[in-house]
């Protein structure tokens, strides 16, 4: 049987209140295993990069649960923060950015190896230089500060930094969306390589169906914080079901101007306060889809659809 690492079960978030809430995510269950892909993919304003935080801890959720190989999350950040972040580690969008500017490639690299005390400085070294191998980065950059670096270069020195303690999981948050078209697929095949070789699980996360489906297992669709889809990589997207999903992969298979036409910023003051969210974008809806909102259902191909209008049987 496949061991499950990661679970979430309802979990939900919310930021401000009142007339001013903002529910980033509601009630979102999610599954992880050992050695898969799990792509969450939507627009901006999802929830998606929500989610990544509060599988992270860099947020709390206000109810449901997350618990990583069958530990409650809350519990293991609270009495062994460190260990935490040796088993889960992340990769984000700005490469530049995530990286100290006053600090050069090598100390980066050795970094989290000095803070979670790891080997001698002799051998901190050359697992430097081991890592740098593995991201496909010459040694010769070594010296070089974060702003000598191209965005490729940069995010090669945040994977090694994220591998560096050899993490069960690695959550990849819109990694290549920040980076020249020529070098997006040459990261995502080295993310795709390093996860096979580390027998690592991910979760990748974009807002581009096309490049989800390159690496994951199985894609979880999220819209207006819930997940509205969910299944075997491929098969959602060569066979969607919900009109969410059918709208991203019309974009994925669009040219960018037109693209730019279908896929947007999620604004929440743009969505209805009861009833299906996608109301407004659907060309399906009709009147019950404003009535209430339907429950996510699995069907018997393992697909799970949130939709008063598709057959979940
Ligand atoms: Fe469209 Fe209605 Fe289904 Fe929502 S419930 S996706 S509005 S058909």
């Amino acid at each position: 049987m496949t061991q499950l690492l990661l679970e979430t079960d309802a979990v939900s978030k919310t930021f401000g209140s009142g007339k001013n809430a903002v529910h980033a995510v509601r009630e979102v269950s999610l599954s992880l295993a050992q050695g898969e892909v799990l792509g969450l993919v939507g627009e901006s304003g999802s929830g998606k990069s929500t989610v990544a935080n509060l599988l992270l801890g860099i947020e709390t959720p206000d109810s449901g649960s997350i618990s990583v190989e069958g530990r409650p999350v809350g519990n293991w950040l609270k009495e062994e923060p460190r260990v935490y972040r040796e088993v889960i580690q992340a990769v984000f969008q700005y490469p530049i950015a995530a990286l100290d500017s006053r600090k050069r490639v090598g100390w980066l690299i050795e970094e989290p190896l000095v803070v979670h005390g790891r080997g001698t400085k002799k051998q901190r070294v050359a697992r430097v230089k081991d890592l740098m191998s593995a991201v496909q980065l010459d040694e010769e950059l070594l010296d070089r500060f974060p702003y000598e670096l191209s965005g490729g270069q940069a995010q090669r020195v945040n994977i090694a930094r994220a591998l560096a303690l050899e993490p069960k999981i690695l959550i990849c948050d819109e990694p290549v969306s920040a980076l020249d078209v020529s070098v997006q697929a040459q990261i995502l095949n080295l993310l795709l390589e390093l996860q096979t070789s580390h027998q690592m699980s991910m979760i990748f996360i974009s807002h581009s169906l096309a490049v989800v489906r390159h690496l994951s297992n199985r894609i979880a669709v999220m819209y207006a914080g819930t997940i509205v889809e969910g299944g075997p990589g491929r098969d959602l997207v060569d066979s969607p079901s919900h009109p969410y999903t059918e709208l991203l992969v019309q974009a994925a298979a669009s040219s960018s101007s037109n693209r730019e036409g279908l896929v947007s910023t999620i604004s929440p003051e743009g969505l209805p306060r009861s009833g299906c969210r996608f109301v407004p974008r659907c060309p399906l809806a009709t009147e019950v889809c404003s009535n209430g909102e339907p429950e996510l259902v699995m069907n018997s191909q393992s697909r799970s659809i949130r939709c008063w209008h598709l057959d979940t049987t």
